[in-house]
């Protein structure tokens, strides 16, 4: 699920002669320091979007009420296209069309994956890892809701 996607559905889903949000391309791999990023995302319905770079881009996931801080607190996030690694970086306003709205950072840092083989562990439908952002700080978890594609 995750190099094979690449960005395809990103390119295919907007029009960059109207969007201002970054065309991009899948960048280098890396193993370290692998960003995580978290935008706060005024379309239709306010959701905030859940970021995690791997292989190149950044694999996410769309979260109506965003991140919790209560481990007891279990939130839906829907899992979205690929986008790539820019997109972290991006701010600002996507006009009529796709994901239409304010686009803005809530949150950026580094991630650490629990499990060393991550691919497997997305496989699986669950995903367990360390965020050392400004706001997120701890240990999260996403879990695939089971017999669900795209919800977790
Ligand atoms: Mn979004």
């Amino acid at each position: 699920m995750t190099a094979i996607m690449g960005l395809q559905r990103y390119l295919r889903k907007r029009d960059f002669d109207k969007t201002p949000e970054p065309k991009g391309s899948v960048a280098a791999p890396r193993k370290r320091g692998l960003r995580f990023v978290v935008q706060k995302h005024a379309a239709r319905r306010l959701h905030y979007d859940f970021r995690l770079e791997l292989d190149g881009t950044l694999k996410s996931w769309a979260v109506p009420k965003g991140p919790s801080f209560d481990p007891a607190d279990k939130r839906l996030a829907v899992h979205v296209e690929d986008h790539p690694l820019d997109y972290g970086n991006f701010e600002g306003v996507i006009p009529s069309g796709y994901g239409a709205g304010i686009v803005m950072l809530w949150d950026s840092g580094t991630w650490i994956p629990d499990d060393t083989d991550i691919d497997s562990a997305l496989e699986a439908g669950n995903l367990k890892f360390e965020l050392d952002g400004v706001k997120l700080k701890g240990s999260w978890a996403l879990v695939r809701i089971s017999n669900q594609e795209k919800n977790w």
